[in-house]
Order: C-alpha cells, then structure tokens, then sequence
C-alpha cells in the first residue's frame, strides 16, 4: 500500500512517514500544497493523509480538486483544533475521515487501516429528503430538480439537516455540528441561517410542501409536515 502524506511541519511529516514504513507502507512526502497536489494528481495512492493549513494550496482545496478530477483517492485530513469551520465541510470536500492534531500514531495506524479495508469508489453520496437532494461530490443542491446555490456555511447547515431527516434538532445540536468550538454563535444565528435556507429552498415553489419545520420550543425538523 503506497501512501502519499502532505504537511509542511517536518516533524510531523516524518515521524508519520517513519511509523508507517515501520508498518511496511511505502511512503512519499510532499511538505507543500503544490507538490502534493502534483503527485497525488499524477501518481497512484491507495491512500492520502492530508494536512488542512498549508502555505500555498490549501489541504481543502487540495482534496476539492481532487474530488473535482475523479480522483477517489481515500483522503485521511489532519487539522489542528479549531482550523477546520465544521466537521460537515471537510468530509464534504471530500475527505473519508479526519483526525485532529496532536494525535497519538496507534490512532493514525488504526485509521490508515480501516481506510484501507474500505473499497475504493465509495464515496460521494447524494442525500436525498423529499424532492430534495445533496451531491456531496459535486456541491449541487436541487428542489425538483432546480439547482439551488448556497453559502458555505448553508451548505454545511442543510447537510446536517439532510443527514437527520425528520429529527427534530434543538439549536444547540446544530450550533455544535455546524459551527466550530470557537465561532460565537448565538442561538439567534440559527434562526437567521433557517430563515436563509427557507427562502431558497421553500420559498422559491408555493405549490410543494415546506420541508422546513419550526417544532416551537424545541427545534428544527426537516422533512414534509407530519
Ligand atoms: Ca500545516
């Protein structure tokens, strides 16, 4: 298993590099966004291990242009606390899995590993409530059909929605999965980004049923009105 890892902390880069060839892995190191994204273009990786930060090309953007080309390279993300805005956002770029730094390397072992059981392929998934849907490959949002554009932040909103269809989420299960540790985000800010996604999803066509639900004093539900 050839494993391409892309981080521009030295330290970081091969000290995973020499722990994973101790695991009989083949391992190349890129330690800038552009290097990386040449060999993991050009070159065939069972799998990559992905910093987000990195000066030039970012990892996000790394991994979205990957996903953009067709290349289903498992893509394993490591952030540090705080860096990434929603654990939504970097799976959807098109990461399998994520690890937070510092970590331990039995972690990032046991990771590497049970990415490497999974079949290639396998990702980008479309979510679909109702007459809605969500290629989390492609970043499309449709009503019937109808190409509906979003903020980053939407985005990332409606999928943990679309992942919990028909559950009624209470604000603070939604500040925790959207938002990250650090944003300072008020219960009213929900309301604000409700407000915004029921203009461009319900809104825009009277004649099907609002998938938006307000459970008063509870939360949000999406799905079609019980
Ligand atoms: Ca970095």
């Amino acid at each position: 298993m050839r494993i391409l890892v892309i981080e521009d902390e030295h330290k970081i880069a091969n000290s995973i590099k020499r722990g994973l060839e101790q695991e009989t892995f083949a391992v190349d190191v890129a330690y800038t966004g552009e290097t990386g994204w040449d060999l993991a273009s050009s070159e065939d990786y069972d799998l990559v291990i992905l910093d987000l930060m990195l000066p030039g090309m970012s990892g996000m953007e790394i991994a979205k242009k990957l996903r953009g080309q067709k290349i289903h390279t498992p893509i394993l993300m490591l952030t540090a606390r705080g860096q990434i805005t929603d654990k939504v956002e970097g799976l959807d770029a098109g990461a399998d899995d994520y690890m937070t730094k510092p970590f331990a390397f039995e972690e990032l072992l046991a990771r590497v590993r049970a990415i490497a059981r999974r079949p290639k392929q396998s990702l980008g998934t479309t979510l679909v409530v109702s007459d809605l849907t969500m290629d989390t490959a492609h970043f499309e949002v449709r009503r019937a059909g109808k190409r509906i554009e979003l903020s980053a932040r939407e985005y990332a909103l409606l999928g943990y929605l679309m992942r919990h269809p028909g559950q009624i989420l209470t604000k603070g299960q939604i500040i925790g999965h959207v938002w990250d540790y650090e944003a300072d985000v008020l219960p009213n800010t929900v309301e604000v980004y409700m407000g915004y996604l029921r203009n461009k999803i319900d809104r825009p066509t009277p004649d099907k049923p609002e998938l938006i639900q307000t459970v008063r004093g509870f939360g949000y539900r999406l799905g079609e009105k019980k």
